[in-house]
């Protein structure tokens, strides 16, 4: 069985294409398989909510509706599909129609091949000049910092396999990056390219917000750079002050003033509050963190689920050979 994880925000005007094209390429792919479908209604206000139980009251394929009972975010609502998903293999994507199920296929040559965990590199994108950029410049950064190898232009859109799935649920970590994590937990990968879609109302329901949220966990979790950026900053600090005790030493020995200082000493208090400052905010986002994991709340709540075929309680995880 392949499950099709998906979570969804008010997505209501392109559901009913989303959820046809997704069916038409799974039954493409080869009668042999069985699938289910996952939806996850992040706490949609547009009408999702009721659109989705209609779709999964009329679906003849299996359509699973998690309903969260509030907006989490799409990191929590991949779990949330993660965990409510009983395939062999978990294909993850987004419900924009940017994610093309065309890659439907080579995903599972590949998995069939032996991969574990197959990705989409995406090609081409449809957005702006400056988002382009923005991303480009986030993947190169995360890719030269990170502890782990993280392929460049790799996001959710990927095949997983059970294996790699049970190990990603097992993680108890919060703040997540998922193609870090994917990443992190080795197995075999491989990537394949797929050109990205534009958003069909070209309206992120991410937004710059939840970007910048998404670059910092990719930061914060697979890296202690900031920390020793800090570090290097810190000695570079000493190492000044040590020349300019010298040079003000030089100077009073040499013509018997010490240096007329307010402007020097201006410079080197704002210079080095400032790098204090900011390192301090440094580690405050690392204890900041490590209070989230603490308080070790559950990162999505579940109102209720909707299921086109019969309802199971709890998700049966045995892998079945496709
Ligand atoms: N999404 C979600 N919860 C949110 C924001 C987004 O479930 O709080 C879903 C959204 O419906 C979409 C996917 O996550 O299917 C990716 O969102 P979006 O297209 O806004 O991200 P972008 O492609 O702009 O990075
Ligand atoms: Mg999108």
């Amino acid at each position: 069985m392949i499950s099709v994880v998906a979570p969804v925000y008010n997505e209501a005007a392109i559901l009913p294409t989303f959820v046809t094209e997704i069916e038409q390429a799974l039954t493409a792919l080869s009668p042999k398989i069985i699938w289910e479908i996952v939806l996850v209604d992040d706490g949609s206000t547009d009408g999702t909510e009721e659109l989705l139980d209609e779709l999964a009251s009329k679906s003849t394929g299996s359509l699973k509706i998690i309903h969260l009972c509030r907006n989490f975010g799409h990191g929590p609502a991949i779990s949330a599909g993660l965990d409510n998903a009983r395939g062999a293999a978990v294909i993850l994507m987004d419900s924009d129609l940017q994610d093309d199920p065309a890659a439907f296929r080579a995903f599972l040559e590949n998995w069939l091949d032996g991969y574990d965990a197959v990705y989409a590199i995406r090609t081409s994108r449809r957005e702006s000049l400056p988002v382009r950029m923005a991303i480009a410049g986030f993947y190169r950064l995360v890719q030269a910092i990170s502890d782990i190898t993280i392929p460049r232009n790799a996001g959710t859109f990927s095949l997983m396999d059970r294996r790699l799935v049970d190990v990603l649920r097992s993680m108890p970590e919060r703040n997540r990056f998922l193609p870090g994590l994917r990443a992190w937990a080795g197995f075999r990968q491989t990537g394949v390219p797929v050109s990205r879609r534009a958003r069909h109302d070209r309206r992120s329901r991410v937004g710059l917000r939840g970007l910048w949220r998404l670059s910092m966990n990719a930061v914060f979790s697979f890296s202690y750079f900031p920390i020793f950026i800090f570090r290097a900053l810190g000695g570079l600090a000493l190492l000044c002050c040590f020349a300019l005790a010298i040079f003000v030493l030089y100077q009073k020995l040499r013509s018997g003033n010490p240096l007329s200082a307010l402007t020097s000493q201006m410079f080197t208090i704002l210079l080095f509050s400032g790098i204090n400052l900011v390192g301090i905010g440094v580690i405050g986002e690392y204890v900041a963190r490590i209070y989230d994991e603490l308080k070790a709340r559950p990162g999505y709540i579940i109102n209720r689920i909707k299921e086109a075929a019969p309802a199971v309680d709890t998700p049966d995880h045995t892998p079945t050979p496709p």
